[in-house]
């Protein structure tokens, strides 16, 4: 039997729907505390600093650096194997907020610590992935 090479697809609540429409619009929002003014990342119903219920989204720049990666060479799940090298990373956007995502668009050994990303958004189905890629300077 083939295996069902399908790849998964986020799923959505009534909390983080904002998110992912965000993103078919070439968005990446964030969640803001009315309240107490903290950055929320991943979204949620309250804030997890002062508990409020009063959030607002705001678009982010899209830009942060690697907190932490690990790039898979192999053995993965067999829909991702087109994928390989396959790096997830935390990225720290300057908003503050921390996000588990991927990094794309270079060579997995360039990946280091502290290196500035930009998102970059990419097609699964009827949803856009918020993914990272190097920030391109002229140095
Ligand atoms: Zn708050």
């Amino acid at each position: 039997m083939e295996p069902d090479l399908t790849k998964p697809v986020p799923v959505t609540q009534p909390w983080s729907q904002a998110f992912w429409d965000g993103t078919r619009d070439g968005k990446l929002l964030i969640q803001v505390c009315h309240a107490c003014q903290a950055a929320i990342f991943a979204p949620r119903k309250r804030c997890p600093d002062c508990w409020s219920e009063n959030l607002g989204w705001t678009e982010s720049a899209g830009r942060g650096t690697v907190y932490a990666f690990s790039t898979a060479y192999s053995m993965v799940e067999p829909q991702f194997a087109d994928e390989l090298p396959y790096t997830i990373a935390y990225v720290d956007l300057v908003e503050g907020v921390r996000m588990m995502t991927r990094i794309v668009g270079c060579d997995p050994a360039r990946i280091t610590i502290g290196m500035p990303v930009e998102v970059t958004f990419t097609e699964r189905a009827d949803f856009r992935l918020p993914y990272f890629r190097p920030v391109t300077t002229n140095e």
